[in-house]
């Protein structure tokens, strides 16, 4: 009991001393980020998705998010991280490594790799409590090493979900990133516009309802921004290509200082994840990434 009390007061501690260096700057004391791999903006006319239809009621939102090319998760998801595109960041398939890069960074943080949300998230609030957890075994390998305070890869949809509010719950993280892959999985299995990929979407609707009851459960749901972003959908089996199917995904914000029933109806790309979050958190990216904070989802 005495530890996480003593957990609980460090991260308010945290959250204080950052209000301190950035007051004006911060939105908000906690973004939760949902990745849903492989969920292109076309399952939502297949799938009923309760969850996702009351974050676009009570939030900001598009359908009409583009990924970058090719529309594969380590270049998709990178981009998303970094807010920049593939040519910039060199994450050009899913095998790369910060050891084997076939194309250098146009910039670099100290970890030999295009800056991501978390390393500069570390950088800018060093008390921040960070946590990422992944479905994909790889993910680790688009993230700075040792940035964040717990990075958990591997498991099953579940397993993801269970560790990631359970670390809500005991540490109150500044910043939380969630990705789950079965969606893209049935994708690949049964086609991207199958009964099984519907089924698929529909099951990650309702853990997107297990992170929004476990908010509300920890206290922090009204001070938090839940963002639910996709790397790519999908064309019959596959995706990489540019039909779009591929390449047309939802991009949801809602919470605390977002508009509410708000239709974003400008362009957006998956790589303006990074600076929206960065926006939230109250800093700026380095110069040399191409997406934008999504400065208009929000009340100022
Ligand atoms: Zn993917």
């Amino acid at each position: 009991m005495k530890k996480i009390i003593f957990v609980i007061l460090l991260g308010v501690v945290g959250f204080h001393s950052c209000q301190i260096s950035g007051r004006d700057k911060r939105k908000v004391p906690y973004v939760l980020v949902i990745g849903i791999d492989g969920l292109g903006s076309h399952g939502f006319e297949i799938a009923k998705t309760p969850h996702m239809n009351e974050l676009m009621k009570n939030g900001a939102w598009t359908l009409s998010a583009r990924t970058v090319i090719p529309s594969r998760s380590g270049p998709a998801w990178s981009s998303m991280i970094t807010g920049a595109t593939v040519e910039k960041h060199g994450v050009g398939s899913n095998g790369w490594t910060v050891e084997e890069k076939l194309l250098e960074p146009v910039f670099k943080s100290d970890y030999d790799m295009f800056p991501t949300i978390f390393g500069e998230t570390r950088k800018h609030h060093p008390d921040a409590v960070i946590g990422t957890f992944h479905h994909w075994d790889k993910f680790n390998n688009f993230i700075e090493r040792g940035v964040c305070d717990v990075s958990k890869s591997g498991g099953s949809e579940n397993i993801v979900t269970e560790d990631a509010c359970d670390f809500i719950d005991k540490r109150r993280p500044d910043l939380t990133f969630v990705h789950v892959d079965h969606v893209d999985h049935a994708g690949h299995h049964n086609g991207y516009r199958s009964e099984g990929y519907a089924f698929a979407i529909e099951r990650a609707d309702s853990l997107i309802g297990v992170f929004l009851e476990r908010l509300k459960r920890s206290g922090i749901y009204e001070e938090t921004v839940v963002i639910v972003v996709s790397d790519h959908g999908g064309f019959e089996h596959s995706h990489g290509g540019i039909h779009p199917d591929e390449m047309i995904v939802p991009f949801l914000i809602s919470g605390k200082k977002v508009k509410k029933g708000y239709k974003i109806e400008h362009p957006v790309f998956i790589y303006d994840l990074a600076p929206t979050v960065a926006y939230l958190l109250g800093f700026e990216l380095n110069g040399y990434i191409s997406g934008t904070p999504l400065i208009d989802a929000f009340i100022n």
